[in-house]
């Protein structure tokens, strides 16, 4: 009986402790969608989840203060129906979930006719707001589109551009993160399918940043987004002074949960980076700004040393096999003679660590709470050849669900970007670079 005790008295702090972790939740619905107003206290990140009958999707929050408010449009939900709405923290647990019933659209018109061919020539292409299509479907007046992606689907009639059942046109998928995949199927009017493909969401370059005066005018920037889609493994010499050589690591990181790549992640990430550093004034150059380009590790610092970058960036994100691991890691260069001749051991610690405490300030990690390693090593050809201070920024681990969420979305990236930007100006002040040094170059 003695051992029951615990037991009781702990399944009565359950419903207390499931309350703590809830989240109040209002939903109102609408033609072609909800509103949402949510309080979800010590969360700066939730993931809101919904699914109906015609379209469900994900897509991650942002708030400072826990109080989270907005639209989703269901633009195939026109005939109303129920959908169900689910709130999750970046553990994955359920904070909150609710049905609603979304009234019929008063444009709402079902589509009528044939809707059932033998389905030819599907073809996809890539866009940067989706995809593509284009098939034939002869003696049909609609056909049922279909896509899915790891953050949404959805399945609406789409109908013939000519007489021959010829089908073309261009979806836009604003949930599904760039470079992820979508199956699209063409399927008749009982949801049967005809025809399958894929294709990827395409990345697009940013517009470049305007040039703007500000602290960091006068400082040369270098952002190295790491990796590349198509790696290739090529032999390069370790360091200058350091024997030996080695093959950089083609492998990457990728999410636990958004599948995203790192290569892609890092891309997003350096796209924000510049438009920070350039509204602070710096110059930024980028050693790649597109996924289908090779550098090795060597042509990257030979781009930043072109450029007279004062410092270089080298994004990366992290994996580890322990999936609870979090935080940020800097790596600088320690005995190679580029390296000794950029600053000593001491010198570079200190430049890592002021970068790495401006970073964890941006995102919320305690300066002493562990989530930051800063390090030197002879270990990674890229910092080694380095003829300006370089910096190796593991952004947070894509192996971690909560980190791997957070990375996939701008306003982390900010975040970060908005740390890194503080971080170099901080080491320029410590360098007396550009303005920074309190005179113009
Ligand atoms: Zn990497």
């Amino acid at each position: 009986m003695r051992k029951l005790i615990p037991l009781l008295m702990l399944l009565l702090l359950l419903p207390v402790a499931a309350l703590a972790a809830s989240a109040d939740m209002t939903l109102t619905p609408e033609e072609y969608g909800f509103t949402y107003t949510l309080q979800a206290e010590g969360n700066e990140f939730v993931v809101l989840i919904w699914e109906g009958k015609n379209e469900t999707g994900r897509r991650t929050l942002y708030s400072e203060n826990g109080h989270f408010e907005g639209r989703v449009e269901l633009p195939c939900t026109g005939m109303g129906g129920k959908v169900t709405v689910t709130v999750q923290n970046l553990k994955q647990n359920r904070l909150a979930s609710k049905s609603i019933t979304l009234p019929e659209a008063a444009d709402y018109a079902a589509p009528t006719g044939k809707a059932n061919a033998t389905v030819k020539d599907l073809t996809l292409e890539e866009t940067p707001q989706g995809f593509r299509y284009a098939f034939t479907a002869p003696g049909t007046d609609y056909m049922m589109l279909y896509y899915r992606s790891k953050q949404e689907s959805a399945v609406f009639p789409v109908y013939p551009v000519d007489d021959a059942g010829r089908y073309e046109g261009e979806v836009a998928a604003p949930l599904t993160y760039c470079r992820t995949l979508f199956t699209v199927q063409v399927r008749n009017a009982k949801g049967q399918q005809k025809d399958e493909a894929t294709c990827r969401k395409a990345w697009a370059i940013p517009a470049m940043p305007e040039a703007r005066e500000g602290r960091l005018s006068g400082v040369v920037v270098c952002i190295d987004p790491g990796h590349q889609e198509n790696g290739q493994f090529v032999r390069e010499p370790i360091g200058p002074g350091l024997s030996g050589t080695t093959v950089g690591k083609g492998g990457m990181a990728q999410g636990k949960v958004t599948l995203r790549k790192e290569d892609i992640v890092v891309l997003e990430t350096a796209m924000i980076l510049r438009e920070v550093l350039m509204a602070q004034g710096a110059t930024v150059v980028l050693t790649r700004d597109v996924q289908d380009v090779f550098h090795t590790n060597i042509e990257r610092c030979e781009i930043a040393e072109a450029a007279g970058a004062h410092v270089m960036l080298r994004l990366h994100c992290n994996n580890s096999s322990n999936q609870n691991k979090t935080g940020i890691q800097i790596y600088c260069p320690l005995n190679s003679d580029y390296a000794r001749a950029v600053a000593s051991p001491e010198e570079y610690r200190l430049m890592g660590e002021t970068l790495m405490n401006c970073m964890k300030d941006a995102v919320g990690y305690e300066r002493k709470d562990g989530t930051g390693v800063t390090r030197l090593n002879d270990n990674y050809i890229g910092n080694n050849w380095a003829k300006m201070p370089v910096f190796l920024v593991e952004m947070g681990y894509m192996s971690n669900v909560g980190e791997d969420i957070k990375l996939a979305t701008p306003e982390y990236q900010t975040l970060l970007a908005q740390g890194m930007a503080e971080g170099v100006y901080q080491i320029a002040l410590l360098r007396g670079w550009g303005d920074a040094a309190g005179h113009a170059d």
